[in-house]
């Protein structure tokens, strides 16, 4: 029987999402979507000590950011499912809340003699870990130790029945089997064998607050709600023998799902796992969004630095898996139909915050004057500037400018940025004229021998006569300077101090065309008075 393709996105609210956690969330989703599948995120919050408050709500919003929408969740569209639905069968999606059904399952293993009870305080089992490291030995509980330590296994049953009435600190932990090698395949890193007595015997269930750790409700929760393959990151891969063990515990082997272990996002040096310290040491996001933590301490977001979705996502894509040919720009519906679990690489995908950039440079360059004009609106009303839907000559002195001259501009500089937030440092004398200019600029080219034919040239423009257009200015601009041989780069950059402050900037056809001549004559007076 094929079963319909079913993905689940599973993350514990225990503060931001890394983006190493948003790029296993998209590999499952594009996953599910290659195949018709559903994509499912399940809340994983059993953990009460780790819970971090706004966790759950930062992952969300920073998927949908992502345009990772799922079919089923905790959220749908801002929507929050709390009960089940045809839409949402399985619903709640998060783990706390369906706390009541895991006890069962829990119970199955112990009556099948997968599982004990224990009653090992953490003072004793403290106490135990002491004593073994003090002899020079790791203390792990499993068949070489548990007979030593208070549980079901090793106390008169009259014993630990009266325990588990009259304590409510016990837990249930899985019965390693003995000296069993578990053989596993993964999707990327094909087939895997371990020995079990490796491996401890970990807690299921805890009766101090009634829940199941991690491992339990994880695999009761991927066969309850019929997931197919497990996509996840390469941390896990040590809990896979515990996962193969609990599905043939409880007789679910023939539905089990396939499993994929992502490998690690690295350093940019390539030398171990990325890390927020890594952001901040050498000035990248690692977030998809920004986080402030409880202790106000902000770490950047992708987002908040002015990347587009599309370029994370497709910058995230590439950190692990690639097409097979040289094609890098991918839309997620591309993506989509691109995919394989296959091209997955199983070496850890280096981190490079040149090429992230590079990624939004290209993004930047495909969007409309119109989109990044609405994009840098706000960065220019947050420098004091006002912009008017009518059409309105710029006014310098008033910092007030139309929202077709934001546009005319946009389509001049978007080639040359990277971010929108660019636009500012690219091009901001053309809502502010500057009150000072480069020192060593000024030297270079703010001599006699070059002002006095620069101020002709501006007596020039400010009597030009024809259409006041880049195109209609240019050509008699530069024949102009030509027809009286003087030097054209010394004149221009003369020109090009006075309007911004600076030897480097667009063209002055360009900027005294936008500017007027006007502000183009107020700004000649300025530099004239000042230099
Ligand atoms: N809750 C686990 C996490 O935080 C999920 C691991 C898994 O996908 O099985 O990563």
């Amino acid at each position: 029987m094929t079963r319909k393709t079913r993905v689940r996105f599973a993350p514990s609210p225990t503060g931001p999402l890394h983006m190493g956690g948003v790029r296993t969330a998209l590999y499952n989703y594009l996953f599910a979507k290659q195949r018709g599948g559903d994509f499912i995120i399940r809340i994983e919050d059993t953990d009460s000590q780790r819970f971090v408050p706004g966790a759950e709500k930062y992952i969300i919003e920073a998927l949908n950011w992502c345009g990772i929408v799922p079919d089923e969740g905790v959220d749908q569209n801002g929507q929050i499912v709390e009960t089940a639905s045809e839409r949402h069968p399985h619903a709640p999606y998060r783990q706390s809340q369906r706390k009541g059904l895991y006890r069962q399952y829990a119970d199955q293993l112990v009556e099948g003699g997968f599982a004990y009870y224990a009653f090992d305080t953490a003072e004793e089992l403290g106490a135990k870990r002491a004593e073994m490291e003090a002899a020079g030995q790791t203390f792990i509980y499993n068949q070489t130790t548990r007979m030593g330590l208070r549980n079901s296994l090793s106390l008169p049953e009259s014993e630990w029945k009266e325990l588990l009435e009259t304590r409510t600190d016990w837990t249930i932990r899985f019965k390693m089997p003995e000296n069993r090698v578990v053989k596993m395949d993964d999707l990327i890193r094909g087939h895997v064998e371990v020995n079990t007595d490796t491996l401890d015997d970990k807690v299921l269930w805890k009766r101090a607050d009634e829940l199941p750790t991690y491992h339990l409700a994880n695999i009761v929760d991927d066969h309850l709600m019929e997931i197919t393959e497990v996509i996840r990151g390469e941390e896990w891969l040590p809990s896979l023998p515990l996962h193969y063990l609990l599905y043939e515990a409880f007789g679910w082997t023939e539905t089990q799902p396939r499993f994929a272990h992502l490998s690690l996002l690295l350093k940019p040096d390539g030398k171990g796992k990325l890390s927020k310290r890594d952001g901040d040491r050498l000035g990248f996001p690692v977030f998809p969004l920004q986080w402030i933590n409880a202790e106000g301490e902000v770490s950047r977001g992708y987002r908040e630095d002015g990347y587009f979705p599309e370029a994370f996502v497709n910058l995230l894509a590439m950190l692990g898996w690639n097409p097979g040919d040289d094609r890098e720009l991918f839309s997620l519906e591309e993506l989509v139909q691109a995919f394989s679990l296959e091209r997955v690489v199983k070496s850890g995908a280096r981190f490079n915050a040149d090429k992230a950039k590079w990624y939004n440079k290209e993004y930047l360059r495909t969007k409309s004057v119109e989109d990044l004009t609405d994009l840098y609106i706000p960065v220019l009303e947050a420098k004091g500037i006002t912009i008017t839907d009518e059409a309105q000559t710029p006014d310098f002195a008033g910092k007030t400018f139309s929202k077709d001259y934001v546009k005319r501009i946009v389509k001049l500089i978007q080639e040359r940025a990277t971010f929108v937030a660019d636009f500012w440092d690219i091009a901001s004398y053309l809502f502010i004229a500057p009150t000072s200019f480069v020192e060593k600029d000024a030297a270079k080219f703010w001599k006699e021998e070059n002002y006095t034919l620069a101020l002709q040239v501006a007596d020039f423009i400010l009597g030009f006569e024809g259409e006041f257009t880049k195109e209609s200015l240019e050509g008699p601009l530069e024949e102009y300077i030509r027809s009286n041989e003087w030097p054209m780069g010394k004149v221009m950059n003369c020109l090009r101090l006075a309007l911004v402050g600076a030897s480097s900037g667009l063209g002055i056809a360009d900027i005294v065309t936008l500017i007027g001549k006007e502000e183009f004559a107020k700004r000649i007076d300025f530099i004239k008075a000042t230099l």
